[in-house]
C-alpha cells in the first residue's frame, strides 16, 4: 500500500470517515463533498489504483463490492434508482488513485454524465 494513499488511510482508519459498510474486503463511506441527497464510496481496501488496474484476480472482490452496493441501496432504500460510477483517470474525473464506486441517489440524475 502507498502511503501516501487517502484511501488507504480511510481504509485503515488512520483517517476518519463516516462509515455505511464494513467488512474484511469492503469498506463503504460517506463522500466528503456529496454530489447528490446520497453519496457513498465503496472502497475494497486493498489498493488498487484504477479500474485499468483489475483482472480475473479480483473477481471475487468485485461481486463483494458489488453485493454491498446492493445491500446499501436496499437498507437505504433507494427505490427510485441510483447510479454506480467509477472514474479512470483524470480526463474522466478521477482524483484519488484507489478504486472506488460512487453510488449516487436522491435527485434525477441526467444521461449522459457531464
Ligand atoms: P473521484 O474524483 O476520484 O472519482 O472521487 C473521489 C471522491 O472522494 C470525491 O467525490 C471526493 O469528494 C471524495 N473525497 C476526497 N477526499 C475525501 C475525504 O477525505 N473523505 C471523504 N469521505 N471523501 C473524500
Ligand atoms: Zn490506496
Amino acid at each position: 500500500m502507498p502511503n501516501d494513499c487517502l484511501f488507504c488511510k480511510i481504509a485503515t482508519g488512520t483517517i476518519p470517515s463516516r462509515k455505511a459498510y464494513e467488512d474484511e474486503l469492503v469498506l463503504a463511506f460517506y463522500d466528503i463533498a456529496p454530489a447528490a441527497p446520497t453519496h457513498i464510496l465503496v472502497i475494497p481496501k486493498e489498493h488498487i489504483p484504477s479500474a485499468a488496474a483489475l483482472s480475473e484476480e479480483h473477481a471475487a472482490l468485485l461481486g463483494r463490492v458489488f453485493t454491498v452496493i446492493g445491500k446499501l441501496a436496499e437498507e437505504l432504500g433507494l427505490n427510485d434508482g441510483f447510479r454506480v460510477v467509477s472514474n479512470v483517470g483524470e480526463a474522466a474525473g478521477q482524483s484519488v488513485p484507489h478504486l472506488h464506486f460512487h453510488l449516487l441517489a436522491g435527485r434525477a440524475l441526467s444521461w449522459p454524465p457531464g
